[in-house]
């Protein structure tokens, strides 16, 4: 086999390692030479089942042998069927479908772009937060906080301002009557697991609703059951006006949605749309996907293994001298007293566990929801192992 390096027809975009990955099953992926890694960062939060799962590939087979794409001019069944098992069990009224986390954030800044020039006067600006994300559009990616951004892709989309996360009086000065939408993370995920607190959540809504805009949650990351309840907006006690979902809906394959209460949608014929979105073969996997999160005793489970996995880092934290552990459910944070993120990473690779670096002083785990005790007790043996050479400095690695 010729190495990844060799594969320069490829745009591109990232570094990557030399290892090509070819196949996966529940918390493991297998490399071209036959390695295999416990996988905790699971397709970036994405693989809720774990690789490949049964479930999913039935769904994929099932509906690609019975309707793949009847255009976006017309309904279709499955798209029908996976909005209504999201509307029963959110607070929200409509669904509209997207292909990513990206996308579908798009359609919830057009929303509240829309539902400002018809019920707000005009209003377009929409309130973020600094080190937010919200996906690689240029919209979003305007809507994103993340600092080294700032000079890209200039000029950027207009109307966004950014306010500091959990700084309520930063956002009440923030909203003008230019304002239609405050727009954010429940826990940011990409800038490493930063939680808005309950109160800042509370707060947020009572000052939206007294101010006259929307309240928009980016639970593309948070939600389909990572934090620890279908939906992370559920933990606090505030409902959003618009919620937008992507990673865990569609179980590895492209899905998002946006969805929003039944006096927000405001979209004419025209306003929104595109060739796949809503596809059946996509939102079959969706069903199939939700059923599952909805079995009894699914939800505990992620509970279980989430409070299972701090406790495990926070014992490691506290033999290894480290920070302290963040996030809910199985998103979760081990923060370090150096900058050596990146090196234990490829250290934990090497001993075959896959895990996440979000900031250069911060380790992210994002395990399948499905994710094994035993899995957990092997991650963390690796990662005990990992940072026992990292303190001896017998690896001869220089972070
Ligand atoms: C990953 C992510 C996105 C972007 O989703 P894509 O599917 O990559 O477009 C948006 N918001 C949050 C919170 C995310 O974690």
């Amino acid at each position: 086999m010729p190495s990844s390096a060799d594969f320069n027809s490829l745009m591109s975009i990232t570094t990557r390692p030399d290892i090509t990955m070819v196949s996966g099953s529940g918390s493991w992926i297998t490399d071209q030479n036959g390695t295999r890694y416990l996988d905790f960062i699971q397709g970036w939060a994405v693989n809720c089942l774990g690789h490949s799962p049964q479930v999913v590939a039935d769904a994929l087979a099932r509906q690609a042998g019975r309707l793949i794409s009847p255009s976006p001019a017309f309904y279709n069944d499955q798209a029908i069927r996976l909005a209504d098992l999201l509307t029963a069990n959110s607070c929200f009224d409509k669904v509209f479908f997207a292909n990513c986390g990206a996308e579908a954030n798009e359609g919830a800044i057009k929303l509240a772009r829309k539902w400002g020039s018809v019920h707000r006067n005009g209003a377009y600006e929409i309130v973020t937060m600094i080190n937010g994300f919200h996906g690689r559009t240029l919209a979003t990616m305007s809507a994103s906080g993340k600092p080294h951004w700032d000079e890209l892709f200039e000029p950027k989309v207009a109307g966004f301002i950014k306010v500091p996360l959990n700084d309520l009086d930063a956002v009440a000065q923030a909203i003008t009557n230019k304002t239609a939408a405050v727009m954010l993370e429940p826990i940011q995920g990409e800038a490493g697991v930063i939680p808005a607190t309950a109160e800042y959540l509370a707060g947020l809504r009572k000052l939206t609703r007294e101010r006259g805009t929307l309240l928009i949650f980016d639970e593309v990351q948070t939600g389909m059951g990572r934090t620890g309840s279908l939906f992370a907006y559920q933990q606090c006690g505030v409902e959003p006006d618009i919620m937008t979902l992507g990673k865990g809906i569609g179980a590895g394959v492209p899905l998002a949605a946006l969805l929003a209460r039944e006096e927000v949608c405001c979209f004419e014929p025209g306003d929104q749309g595109g060739t796949y979105n809503g596809n059946p073969l996509m939102a079959a996997v969706g069903c199939a996907v939700l059923e599952e999160l909805l079995k009894p005793g699914f939800i505990e489970h992620v509970r279980e293994m989430g409070s299972l996995l701090r406790d495990k880092l926070e014992a490691l934290s506290r033999k290894h001298h480290l920070g302290e552990v963040r996030g809910a459910g199985l998103l979760l944070a081990l923060t370090l007293p150096e900058a050596n993120g990146d090196t234990l990473v490829v250290q934990a690779r090497d001993k075959g566990l896959i895990i996440n670096a979000a900031r250069p002083d911060t380790l992210r785990f994002m395990p399948a929801l499905n994710v094994s005790r035993e899995e957990i007790e092997m991650c963390c043996e690796i990662l005990d192992e990992v940072l026992t050479i990292d303190a001896t400095g017998t690896t001869g690695v220089t972070v």
